[in-house]
C-alpha cells in the first residue's frame, strides 16, 4: 500500500490535475494504519468529462486475491456514445459508506456539475446513498435523477406501455447467462425496435465495465493504478487519432448520431408537411398508415423549429432531429443536419480526447506521499 501512495504521488507530480484520495483507519500499533479505500482519477479524464453528457454509470467488480476487495468504477459516454472510465476506487467492501465515499470523491475532485445523472444497477448500498438525505455523502443537488435497471424497466413500460415488452425486459434484466440475455434481447427487437435501441444504449454501458479491466482484477493496487493509467492513455491516443482522421475526411458528425439521423431521414418519404406559421416556424406532420412500423403509422405531430420541439418527443430526448423534423426541413429547404446537437459533433469528440497524459518522472524523483505510516490490510 505504501508504494501505492508513492506511485499516486508520482502521478500527481507529473500531472497536477490528477486526483487521488485514500481512506485509512488509525491503528493501535504506532506507525501503522489500516487500509479502507483508495480513489483515483487522471487529469485528462477529468478535463474530458466537461465535454461529455452529465451522466455517470457506476458499478463494482470483485478483485481476486487474498483480500475480498472491490474495484469501483464510474464510466462516462463520449460524443460518439463510446464509454470510458472516469474514476476508480479500490475498497475493502461494498457498503453504503464506501459507495457514499466514492460518489462524494467524484463530487469533490472530479465534477461540480449540478445536473448529474447517476446510473447504477444493483447494490442496495447505492440506493441508500441516494435515499438517505441525512447522510452527508451527496450535497443536494448532487443528482437530479437516478436510474437503475428497475427504473429502466419502468421507463420502458411507461414509454411503450406493452405487456409483452415489459415481461421481456424483466426477463432480460434478470438473465444470468449471456446467451439467455441475448436471446431475449433479440425477441425485444422483434416486438419493438425503438425499445430495443433504447435498452441497447443503456446495457452497453454495464457490459463494458468488465471488459475494460479484464486482466487487472488480480493485480495488487499499485499495479492496478498503473494498468488503468496505461489503458486510458491508449484509449485517449487511439480515439484522438481516429477523430483527427475523421475531421480530415470532412466528417461533421460522430457516427452514432449520424446513423440515427440517416435512419430517421429514410422514414420521411410519405410524411405530409403543413406549415402553420412561417414566422413561428411551426408545422404539422402527418404520417401515413404503415403496418411495418412499431406504431403502425397514421400519426400527427407538431414541429416547432424555433423551440426545437416535436410532439413525438424524440428530438428533445435524443437531441437528434426525428423524421418529422427532417420532413419539414426537406420541404422548406432548411439544412436538417444543423439541428443535430453540437454534443455529437466531430469537433466535440476531438476536443474530448485532446488532453494528453503526461509522462511520469523516474520513481527516484517522486515526492514523498502524505501518508507515511505503514498501511496494513484489514485483518
Ligand atoms: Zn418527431
Amino acid at each position: 500500500m505504501q508504494s501505492c501512495h508513492g506511485f499516486l504521488a508520482g502521478l500527481k507530480d507529473a500531472s497536477p490535475g490528477t486526483k487521488y484520495k485514500s481512506l485509512v483507519d488509525d491503528h493501535y500499533e504506532w506507525g501503522t494504519c489500516t487500509f479502507k479505500a483508495v480513489f483515483w482519477a487522471f487529469h485528462p479524464c477529468i478535463v474530458e468529462f466537461k465535454n461529455c453528457r452529465p451522466v455517470i454509470s457506476i458499478d463494482a467488480t470483485h478483485l481476486y486475491g487474498k483480500y475480498k476487495r472491490k474495484l469501483m468504477i464510474a464510466m462516462v459516454t463520449d460524443a460518439n456514445n463510446k464509454i470510458y472510465p472516469l474514476t476508480f476506487a479500490v475498497v475493502e467492501s461494498e457498503s453504503t459508506e464506501t459507495w457514499g465515499w466514492f460518489l462524494a470523491c467524484i463530487r469533490r475532485y472530479v465534477t461540480s456539475r449540478s445536473k448529474l445523472c447517476v446510473i447504477s444497477d444493483r447494490h442496495p448500498g447505492i440506493q441508500v446513498v441516494f435515499k438517505d438525505t441525512n447522510r452527508d455523502f451527496l450535497q443536494t443537488p448532487m443528482t437530479t435523477h437516478r436510474y437503475c435497471l428497475r427504473y429502466v424497466c419502468s421507463n420502458v413500460n411507461s414509454r411503450w406501455n406493452n405487456e409483452t415488452l415489459k415481461n421481456l425486459v424483466w426477463r432480460a434484466a434478470s438473465a444470468t447467462q449471456e446467451r439467455k440475455f441475448n436471446a431475449t434481447f433479440e425477441l425485444i427487437e422483434n416486438v419493438n425496435r425503438d425499445a430495443h435501441k433504447y435498452l441497447q444504449d443503456v446495457t452497453n454501458i454495464f457490459e463494458c465495465f468488465n471488459g475494460v479491466l479484464k486482466g487487472a482484477r488480480s493485480l495488487p493496487i499499485t499495479a492496478m493504478v498503473k494498468y488503468t493509467w496505461f489503458k486510458l492513455d491508449t484509449y485517449f491516443d487511439d480515439r484522438r487519432n481516429k477523430s483527427i482522421a475523421q475531421l480530415k475526411l470532412g466528417k461533421r458528425w460522430c457516427k452514432y448520431a449520424f446513423d440515427i439521423f440517416m435512419r430517421n431521414k429514410a422514414k420521411v418519404e410519405h410524411h405530409r408537411v403543413t406549415r402553420l406559421s412561417a414566422q413561428q416556424q411551426s408545422y404539422q406532420v402527418d404520417t401515413p398508415h404503415n403496418l411495418g412500423t412499431a406504431g403502425h403509422g397514421d400519426h400527427t405531430h407538431g414541429v416547432n423549429l424555433l423551440q426545437r420541439t416535436c410532439t413525438c418527443q424524440k428530438w428533445q430526448l435524443y437531441k437528434i432531429p426525428c423524421s418529422h423534423v427532417i420532413a419539414v426541413c426537406i420541404r422548406f429547404r432548411h439544412d436538417a443536419e444543423q439541428y443535430i446537437d453540437q454534443c455529437y459533433s466531430m469537433n466535440a469528440l476531438f476536443r474530448s480526447y485532446a488532453p494528453v497524459f503526461s509522462a511520469l518522472k523516474d520513481r527516484l524523483s517522486w515526492p514523498d506521499p502524505k501518508e507515511t505510516r505503514k498501511v496494513v490490510p484489514n485483518p
